[in-house]
């Protein structure tokens, strides 16, 4: 992390992402345990158990190992995709069996609460470089501290 701390805190106060990273600078926390790719190097392979929601052959829904909200659902291709903006032509069958997924998890989400946010980050607000979408219902989460997570 090249920032300064200064800047981090400056800068980084409002949003929840921006703020895991200045806990990240801070050494408040490691960032997802210390890989770039969390979803390829610790969950598809199985180092760190999730709780699944759903499973096809190309999709995994999972509640988030460090939920930001009440109900806080992850959604993430099988296939290393980077991010929105980085997939090709031929994955498109990867990312239509996704749609489903997310359709399917919103769905129950939104019947479920009655609402539902869905969601994916780029650049600085992606601090893990597998494209993910967030799922997601009710209050954001705050530390014990009273940070938002
Ligand atoms: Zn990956």
């Amino acid at each position: 992390m090249m920032l300064s701390e200064q800047t981090i805190l400056n800068t980084y106060d409002k949003d929840c992402d921006k703020v895991y990273l200045k806990k990240l600078y801070l050494g408040v926390v490691t960032m997802a345990n210390g890989v770039e790719d969390f979803y390829c190097d610790e969950v598809l392979c199985g180092k760190t158990a999730v709780e699944k929601v759903l499973e096809t052959e190309n999709t995994l829904a999972f509640y988030h190992t460090r939920p930001f909200y009440d109900v806080h659902i992850v959604v993430i291709p099988k296939k290393h995709i980077t991010s929105l903006i980085d997939f090709k032509p031929e994955d498109k069958d990867v990312l239509a069996d996704l749609f489903l997924v997310i359709q399917k998890v919103s769905r129950q989400v939104n019947d479920n609460y009655g609402a539902c946010t869905v969601s994916t980050n780029l650049g600085d607000y992606q601090s893990n470089k597998h494209m993910h979408w967030h799922v997601h219902y009710g209050n954001r989460i705050k530390f014990l501290d009273g940070t938002w997570c």
